[in-house]
């Protein structure tokens, strides 16, 4: 901009420059042609004075002259010229200003020469004895004046060159500068020029709805992130070609990213590759779902076509942990398929038996054995049942039972004497310690909690061995303990004992009439309290394990 006001102001200036030239050239001219006729008046009236009084000796006689002279007589015939023999010279009767002087005593032309391509000045004055004095001159044109100015003419262009040149760039600066100083941020603060108003309001106006748009956008992407940021699943938006747009931190931890990745290629990062066949039947236009094992937990994913104008332009991607549901999933299979078989060996085992009964292939003497063996196993069908339908009840939250402030210790004594025939039967002492211990919680489940550990402690036991249950507790919880001189558990199988049809020793349970469900039971019972269990058990030594009840405050 500044140089284009520093060129338009040069152009003005060379226009005035040049048009003020041609006027003044044009003054001068007129004022020069002017004073040169009026010197030639005054020469042709002196000259004819001298004429009359000396005759042609006077003409004869003058020096170099810058006009020419030429004495004609009445006829017209050439007497005397100062620049060429007046023999050789035409009848002058005709020219114009000849015929004027000696009509009417003084005669004036103006004459262009084609020879000398020059314009002449006539001055004619006739004599009182009827011959007419005529001096002419060469009037300069307007070309020859200004050759002859020239240098003074250059000079003065020079300075209104020069002088105009630094006018305009200070010119342009001082008209640029208040533009360059806008302050566009608070254009209605500017004392600028007043053409620039409306263009500043508008400006204003546009700046105003602008900063509106962009604290709407501002707010919602705050309410994305918040959104985002926060939810435990992964969430990755990317356009057409897998460029990532959004990808939130649970997204970046579920692939294992250090930090969420955005601008990079999906295909590209970590894991990416495990969800290739949801992200391509996104990208084909269908909603695509698959599963993948990813930091590990398992993921499923579903990834949505974003279309614009019937077109993909891009991939919404989200992964959801079913780590839980994958795991219950196959807890429910395994335990569907640990019950059918646990049941169908005792089946089996009657069945056997009832079989060789009914063909009448037992003596009567084996019956009593025989109806003893299906008894026994129909025994363990009914404590697997009963054991079963536990599980499923506290599987179920234990909804249907009512907690109450209950006795730990009393409840611990009850067991014990319930246990003492099986614990003779097993050649096992028995022993209570503690006192008086109450909590908020279920009785029967937390009676199941002290007979399944306590049968535990009998069955897993060395004929002679020894067995207590303790209560104790402070401000903070009361502490069940079961242990045992028993056989121990060794430490690989301490991690397992917990889960459902779980044994270390098959047989052995079977042959002690266990399920293998008795810890499971105790442990779903503790969640339920939310008790925290520890396990502590040397092989050949002997099994604590300590259930930790928290008081809840009121
Ligand atoms: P079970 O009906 O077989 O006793 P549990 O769930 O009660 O089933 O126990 C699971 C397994 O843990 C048992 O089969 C046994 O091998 C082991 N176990 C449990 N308690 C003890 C203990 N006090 N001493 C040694 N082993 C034990």
């Amino acid at each position: 901009m500044t140089k284009r006001i520093f060129r338009s102001i040069c152009l003005a200036v060379m226009a005035v420059l040049a048009a003020s030239l041609c006027i003044i050239m044009g003054a001068l001219y007129g004022y020069f042609a002017r004073v040169q006729q009026n010197q030639l008046r005054t020469q042709t009236a002196l000259a004819a004075r001298a004429v009359e009084e000396e005759g042609i000796g006077y003409l004869e006689n003058l020096p170099d002259l810058e006009c020419r002279i030429t004495w004609i007589d009445s006829g017209g015939n050439v007497l005397f010229d100062s620049e060429e023999p007046s023999d050789q010279m035409e009848n002058h009767l005709q020219r114009e200003e000849i015929r004027k002087a000696l009509k009417t005593g003084f005669g004036e032309s103006v004459r262009y020469s084609s020879t000398l391509m020059e314009q002449y000045v006539y001055c004619a004055q006739r004599l009182s004895d009827g011959t007419v004095l005529r001096l002419s001159v060469a009037r300069h044109s307007a070309a020859t004046l200004l050759l002859g100015m020239a240098r003074s003419v250059c000079v003065v262009i020079l300075v209104a060159v020069v002088l105009s040149l630094w006018l305009a760039q200070r010119l342009s600066e001082s008209i640029v500068r208040p533009l360059n100083e806008l302050n566009l941020d608070a254009p209605l603060s500017q004392d600028g020029y007043e053409e620039l108003k409306p263009l500043l309001s508008r400006i204003d106006s546009q700046q105003r709805q602008l900063q509106g748009r962009d604290t709407q956008l501002r707010r919602k992407q705050r309410e994305f992130d918040t959104v985002t940021n926060n939810m435990n699943e992964g969430l990755v938006l990317m356009n057409e070609s897998c460029n990532v747009l959004t990808m939130n931190p649970a997204a970046a931890r579920i692939m294992g990213l250090v930090r969420p990745f955005v601008g990079v290629n999906f295909r590209t990062l970590n894991g990416a590759q495990t969800m290739e066949a949801a992200l391509n039947a996104a990208l084909n236009g269908t909603h695509g779902e698959c599963s993948a094992a990813l930091s590990g937990g398992v993921y499923q994913i579903d990834a949505s076509p974003v279309r614009a104008a019937d077109k993909v332009s891009g991939v919404a991607l989200l992964m959801f942990d079913i780590t839980q549901k994958q795991y219950l999933e196959t807890q429910r299979r395994e335990f569907t398929a640990n019950v059918s078989h646990e049941l169908k060996t005792p089946l089996h085992t009657i069945s056997g038996y009832a079989e060789l009964m009914k063909n009448g292939m037992v003596s009567p003497g084996d019956i009593p054995g025989f109806s003893g063996k299906i008894y026994d196993e129909a025994q363990r069908m009914i404590r697997l049942i009963e054991d079963i339908l536990k599980l499923s009840s506290l599987d179920e939250g234990a909804a249907d039972m009512t907690r109450e402030r209950t006795d730990l210790y009393a409840l611990a004594a009850e067991t014990v004497k319930a246990l003492t025939p099986m614990a003779q039967e097993n050649q096992i002492r028995l022993y209570l310690k503690g006192e008086s211990h109450f909590i908020e919680g279920i009785p029967q489940l937390l009676s199941g909690i002290i007979t399944n550990l306590l049968t535990n402690a009998i069955k897993y036991n060395n004929p002679g061995g020894k067995a207590w249950v303790e209560v104790g507790g402070d401000d903070t919880g009361v502490t069940l303990t079961v242990s045992d001189t028993g056989i121990g558990i060794s430490p690989e199988h301490q991690k397992r004992i917990f889960e459902r049809f779980y044994r270390v020793d098959k047989s052995r349970s079977k042959a002690v009439g266990g399920t293998g469900l008795g810890l499971s039971i105790v442990k779903h019972a503790a969640m339920i309290h939310n008790a925290k269990i520890e396990l502590n058990s040397t092989p050949g030594l002997g099994t604590t394990i300590r259930i930790r009840f928290p008081i809840e405050k009121a």
